[in-house]
């Protein structure tokens, strides 16, 4: 039973193997001949009662040649002809009342005629049943990887989901978080490479696996296992196969596969439902960078909830629900303020004010981010020249994510808005996080160059939380490191905090370049930053973000550097 399951979803061979695949049984065959010869034999009585092969009832014999051959393709066709050639042959008269009898020629003409016509509609009956059948296979197939595609995956699912009784079903979906990656480093095979690779080891190694794993979109596999309880047995294996290297062109390459699991009867009766549940929970388990989860539905509610926000955005663009509030940096030592960072906040109309961790990560993984940095740009640039005719020379600094780095125009677009805004390159500082520039090094590292060429100031942000690497302070042209305010809030209780801050401060003076402290929190970290001589420090101590009206006056209170 399980065989066969199995191998009806399996992938496709060649066209013959798929044809023989499903050959008639052998009680049908000995059926379909005995027919025919029934048939032949009562159409050779005709002929013989109505007078001879000279009428027209002879042509009767067409009728069982052909059904023959479209039953049991080219040896059923060859059959009947012989037979029926035989039949209205050496003993059938021309005229039964005259006893005149046929030429050998004659006959054996026929039965050459009858056995081409049985032969060659035996061949397009074959023909044509291979062309349906591999259409049919087709439609179940995915074309890049040849494994089983959604189709197939609902055929080999939904009796499974059904038979599954009290015990339930586990439907798994593995995606591959790394895909676009891949692709652009090693081309566009490597993504159905690594689908087949995945596919093979799961069938080979899970032993209660029924089908082979289906592909249901570019970069998903799917498939579903007996037993609702399937993950405690599945997702620890799963994750050890999956961690393993996929070798391609003879290297070994990295996917970073993610596993959502959901399960019937409790997440979902329906086949369709379980999909987009697990799937659901596979995107949880790649933003956790947990592996494997099971699908809740506070999942369902915060995914969800996040896609409507994304939907809402462009909008909320347009609509000025979005505006930019601005946190200061001042210099620990005098409390001058000599810089602002655009942080996004968005006035929602439902929801009341949406922070920017509800959304952004999700944003930066579409191409939404572009629209979305476009606008914070020409914002906070804008609002920097408002500052500026103020009289108040305060860069204004704007973070940028790792997908805008892959997009090379990116540095003609903060040219622009410069220009449009007559602001230097110097009124504009650009922070970067460590993670944005881990992601594609090469691209990232050309973008940054481009920017800095153009003149405005490069921070690396969250410095301390990514691979801290010492190659792009070498390569790129940072300005300065924003060390991360996980260890800024602890430095004045944890002596080795404080070291580490001290030490990178040491090491962005050595190199040339300046040190903020984010996240300062209270007014101890702050003098001691000032001592350590930290050249900038922003946090809630100083002042938290807000609207340019109000940092207006702070900037008249306090006085800025610029
Ligand atoms: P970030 O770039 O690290 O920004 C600093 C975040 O820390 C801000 O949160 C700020 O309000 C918060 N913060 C400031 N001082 C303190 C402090 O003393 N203690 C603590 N605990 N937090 C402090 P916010 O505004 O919620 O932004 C969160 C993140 O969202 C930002 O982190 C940044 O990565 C992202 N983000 C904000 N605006 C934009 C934007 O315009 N574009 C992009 N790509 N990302 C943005
Ligand atoms: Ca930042
Ligand atoms: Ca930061």
């Amino acid at each position: 039973m399980f065989e066969t399951a199995k191998r009806i979803a399996e992938p496709l061979g060649n066209v013959d193997q798929l044809f023989l695949a499903a050959p008639p049984s052998l009680s049908r065959v000995i059926l379909y001949y005995a027919v025919t010869t029934v048939a032949i034999v009562g159409i050779t009585a005709l002929v013989y009662f109505t007078g001879g092969i000279a009428f027209v009832y002879a042509h009767a014999m067409y009728l069982p040649i052909l059904v023959a051959a479209a039953l049991l393709g080219i040896r059923g066709g060859v059959f009947a002809g012989v037979l029926a050639g035989l039949a209205l042959g050496p003993y059938m008269p021309v005229l039964v009342t005259e006893g005149l009898m046929q030429t050998p020629l004659n006959w054996l003409f026929r039965v050459g005629s009858f056995v081409l016509i049985g032969s060659f509609a035996g061949a397009l009956r074959t023909y044509l049943r291979r062309q349906l059948f591999w259409s049919a296979q087709m439609a179940r197939t995915d074309s890049g990887t040849m494994l089983p595609n959604a189709l197939a995956f609902r055929q080999s699912a939904e009796p499974i989901l059904r038979n599954a009784g009290d015990d339930g079903a586990s439907v798994f979906v593995l995606a591959v978080g790394n895909e676009q990656d891949l692709i652009n480093s090693f081309g566009s095979a490597i993504g159905d490479v690594i689908l087949e690779e995945l596919a093979g080891r799961v069938n080979e190694r899970l032993s209660d696996l029924t089908h082979f794993p289906a592909v249901l979109r570019s970069r998903e596999l799917s498939f579903i296992v007996p037993a609702g309880n399937g993950e405690a047995v599945h997702a620890p294996l799963l994750r050890s196969l999956l961690a393993e290297p996929v070798p391609f062109e003879d290297l070994p390459v990295y996917a970073d596969v993610s596993i959502g699991i959901a399960k019937a009867p409790v997440h979902g009766e329906e086949l369709e439902e379980l999909i987009s549940r697990a799937r659901i929970a596979a995107t949880a388990a790649q933003v956790r960078g947990s592996r494997y989860e099971v699908y809740h539905e506070g999942l369902d509610r915060t995914s969800r909830e996040k896609l409507t926000l994304l939907g809402e955005l462009p909008g909320a663009l347009r609509s000025g629900q979005v505006c930019l509030h601005y946190q200061p940096k001042i210099n620990p030592k005098n409390w001058q303020i000599c810089g602002a960072e655009a942080l996004l906040r968005w006035q929602h109309p439902d929801r009341g004010w949406v922070p920017p961790a509800a959304f952004i990560n999700e944003v930066e993984d579409t191409r939404l981010i572009d629209q979305v940095t476009e606008w914070v740009l020409r914002e906070s640039v804008r609002q920097a020249r408002i500052w500026r005719e103020m009289g108040f020379h305060v860069p204004v600094a704007v973070n940028i994510s790792a997908r805008n780095l892959l997009r090379p125009d990116i540095t003609f677009l903060v040219e622009h808005c410069l220009n449009v805004e007559n602001v230097p390159a110097s009124g504009l500082e650009l922070e970067v996080t460590e993670r944005a520039l881990m992601n594609d090094v090469d691209a990232g590292l050309k973008t940054m160059v481009g920017l800095g060429d153009l003149g405005v100031q490069l921070y690396i942000d969250d410095y301390g939380t990514g691979h801290s690497s010492l190659a792009y302070l070498r390569d790129l042209p940072v300005h300065a490191l924003k060390i991360d305010k996980s260890f800024i809030g602890t430095m004045a209780r944890k002596p080795r905090d404080r070291e580490i801050v001290a030490s990178t401060n040491e090491l962005c003076h050595r190199l040339g370049m300046k040190c903020v402290a984010e996240g300062v929190e209270d007014l101890g970290t702050l003098t001691m930053l000032g001592e350590m001589s930290v050249d900038y420090a922003q946090g809630f101590a100083i002042a938290e973000p807000c609207a340019p009206e109000a940092l207006t006056e702070l900037f008249r209170a306090r006085g800025t550097t610029g």
